[in-house]
């Protein structure tokens, strides 16, 4: 009696420090990415799903003046003692390193005081593997810059070729292998669905992205934007988006593939910004797009449990972690339905488990 007691205790007290820093008012954001958009600047040609004016509504060319007042914005809604541990700068929305050196250097210069004060840690950029090379890298790591990433979209030549984009893939290992002997974090963004793609072709995609072995990834699934080349197409009817349905089914393994070689999938899906919506015209968007393939994800591992027995039992119930007990039950318990019909079940429940972070079938 005193056992279970006292492991009574420890349980209460696990849970209470569990709660503690999981909902303490000072648990900080670990990793603030502060963005800013150099709209096509250094880009080598415009690709023809691409319109960042559009998806960013940045009109106006960056200067020091609206630097300076981006990153007060950002910083300043932040308590100095709830400061995310890692504050970085990040320019995206063209090709950085194919911008005049001139201007890279002016707004590189401009970040600079601000990481010497401590305020920002480092500087991020995102940009095109034809412009990479020693000299480039050398002025980026001069100036704080810890991250690069790379925009690849597909490694088909074919659906580069219709993406207006082309980019041979021998460049692409030639960039990377630079950018891991200068030590720079490595990121790389994938876009499903372009024309001419497919699911083999896509997976090949992946596939290749995992030999580049990038610290991260993000997955972009095409959607048509208004002004764009692919607007263009979608109006002539030379090009059909993929469906929702189609594309969660293809980045799923995607995401399964990154996750087995150890690459996290930093993002998957356009933010719903404002500006964005005003200019979205078709394809696979959805506020939730990572909820939804995530949670198919855990669906297909639950099955996969099950199949496994020799015999399922009427009733089952999963252990799964507490806090993702939303992705395991699905859209509206669709999980939860889905495995119960599939195996014909009385009844399906989770228990929720503050403590270990997999899932456990745990009774029958
Ligand atoms: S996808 Fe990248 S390289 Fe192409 S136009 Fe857009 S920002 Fe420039």
């Amino acid at each position: 009696m005193a056992i279970s007691n006292s492991v009574f205790q420890l349980s209460v007290w696990v849970v209470l420090i569990f709660l503690y820093i999981e909902y303490s008012p000072v648990k900080k954001k670990k990793h603030l990415i502060i963005p800013v958009f150099v709209s096509h600047e250094g880009c080598p040609y415009r690709c023809s799903f691409c319109n960042q004016t559009k998806i960013t509504g940045t009109e106006k060319k960056t200067d020091k003046k609206m630097l300076k007042e981006t990153l007060r914005t950002h910083l300043k809604i932040f308590d100095f003692e709830k400061l995310p541990e890692k504050r970085e700068l990040a320019f995206f929305g063209g090709s950085f390193t194919g911008i005049p050196l001139e201007r890279q250097k002016y707004l590189l210069s401009a970040v600079k005081p601000w990481v010497l004060s401590g305020e920002i840690q480092s500087i991020r950029v995102s940009t095109h593997a034809l412009f990479i090379d020693d000299n480039r890298l050398s002025l980026l790591r001069e100036n704080h810059v810890e991250t690069v990433e790379l925009g690849i979209q597909s490694t088909d030549d074919e659906v580069l070729k219709l993406a207006g984009r082309e980019c041979p893939f021998d460049v692409i290992q030639s960039a990377v292998t630079r950018i891991h002997a200068k030590k720079f974090r490595l990121g790389l963004q994938l876009m499903p669905g372009l024309p001419g793609d497919d699911e083999q072709k896509f997976q090949k995609s992946v596939d290749n992205v995992i030999s580049l072995k990038p610290d991260f990834v993000r997955i972009y699934p095409t959607l048509v934007i208004k002004n764009t080349g692919l607007f263009d197409m979608y109006q002539q009817g030379t090009y059909t988006p993929w469906n929702l349905e189609r594309m969660i089914v293809a980045v799923k393994e995607a995401v399964v593939k990154f996750e087995q070689a150890g690459i996290k999938v930093i993002r998957v899906g356009l933010h719903p910004d404002p500006s964005l919506m005003e200019n979205y015209v078709a394809g696979p968007f959805h506020p939730s797009l990572r909820y939804l393939i995530d949670s198919r994800i855990v669906r297909e591992r639950m099955i996969k449990m099950l199949r496994s027995l020799k015999q399922v039992p009427l009733s089952v119930t999963f252990r799964v972690p507490s806090r993702r007990v939303s992705l395991y039950l699905g859209h509206k318990k669709e999980n939860l339905s889905i495995i119960k019909n599939i195996f014909g079940l009385d009844s399906i429940s989770l228990q929720q488990d503050a403590i270990n972070d997999h899932l456990e079938l745990v009774a029958s």
